[in-house]
């Protein structure tokens, strides 16, 4: 039997949030049924919502950051059971069978991976609708195992912002000892700066703000650099193995390539777009150093990340919102009012 749903859905590009009634597919034989009982809120949400990137579809449930209880299983699961702590980011299927899948680089899938939401399922071609609703159809092989000890509210942000600063962070082998800068202290930089520093390493966080500077000594930052204070910027040329610049909007990577080591990498998480002024190559010929981008992660690389986080008592810091707030919530986002996720609770939606 399908399962009717409610959620909190963006009716058009210019509508705000509100209840939503549709229908969760009949569960198929490999998939495990969620009951959602927490999602954050991501900046792509608020992009998707507004269609910014020219592609969106509504209605759209958004929410991406899920966590919740399994509440049933199909015949042929065998990952999962009932009762079970589990969170959904932001892929729910692939091809599975193309090169990248294959290696576990699902978000690459060569055949458009399955989005959480926005995307058609690839067997019965309905719409995917997110996490800001009660329940959740998905194949067991795109399902996280939250491991015991970590707080399910406080584990929503692991599943995007967690991962997306997790997968560059391995990828360049950083280790006690590395020297890593977080350009930007939101919802992704503070998980930067956690992971990072889960990891061993030296971290530095470069903001542009009096304020997040004063903030980031909470995260247990090493240093803290003002990114319009000329002296201490030039005081860290030749010094980073890694900078993590999570900035989500056009803005000027130049500053930083002077500050890698020979060799070292500029990774962007945050924005995708034109970088304006244009990139001056000098600093990357002449240090070998390389400007890279990076998606998520897949799905076990996320799992890693999960079990990592719960070994070194490592997740979100968030603020906590009912379901009816949620438009306020994305209100407050845009103007960087949150420290430093909102986590939408969906057990509110039962009172609706
Ligand atoms: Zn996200
Ligand atoms: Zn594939």
């Amino acid at each position: 039997m399908p399962f009717p749903s409610r959620g909190y859905a963006a009716l058009s590009s210019t509508s705000p949030l509100s209840l939503f009634h549709f229908v969760r597919r009949d569960p198929r034989a490999d998939d495990v049924v969620i009951e959602i009982l927490y999602c954050g809120i991501c900046h792509s949400d608020l992009h998707n919502v507004r269609n910014d990137w020219g592609y969106s579809k509504y209605p759209m449930v958004p929410g991406h950051e899920i966590v919740g209880r399994v509440i049933q299983i199909g015949a042929s699961v065998t990952k999962f059971k009932v009762d079970d702590a589990v969170g959904v980011g932001c892929l729910v299927d692939s091809c599975r069978t193309c090169q990248p899948c294959q290696k576990g680089d699902e978000q690459f899938c060569v055949k458009q991976p399955t989005y959480g939401y926005g995307s058609l399922d690839r067997h019965d071609g309905q719409a995917t609708q997110g996490g800001f609703s009660d329940v959740i159809v998905v194949s067991q092989d795109f399902v996280l195992r939250i491991p015991n000890g970590l707080e399910l509210s406080r584990a929503a942000p692991l599943l995007c912002a967690g991962i997306t600063t997790w997968s560059p962070l391995k990828r360049a082998h950083i280790t006690k000892g590395s020297q890593v800068a977080v350009v930007g202290l939101g919802g992704l930089g503070h998980m930067a700066v956690k992971l990072a520093k889960g990891l061993g390493a030296e971290v530095t966080l470069i903001t542009r703000s009096h304020d997040k500077a004063e903030a980031a000594q909470a995260l247990g930052i090493d240093h803290v650099a003002l990114s319009g204070d000329k002296k201490s910027m030039s005081a860290l040329r030749g010094r980073f193995d890694l900078i993590l610049d999570t900035i989500p909007q056009a803005h000027d990577v130049n500053p930083y390539m002077g500050l890698l080591t020979h060799g070292g990498k500029l990774v962007l998480v945050g924005y995708f777009g034109p970088l304006e002024p244009p990139l001056n190559t000098s600093p990357l010929i002449f240090g070998q150093r390389s400007l890279e981008g990076s998606l998520i992660g897949g799905i076990a690389e996320t799992q890693a990340m999960l079990d990592f986080c719960a070994e070194h008592h490592i997740s979100a810091d968030i603020e906590l919102m009912p379901v009816q707030d949620i438009n306020t919530a994305f209100e407050r986002m845009e103007r960087s009012d949150v420290k430093y996720r909102f986590v939408i609770d969906l057990q509110t939606l039962a009172s609706l």
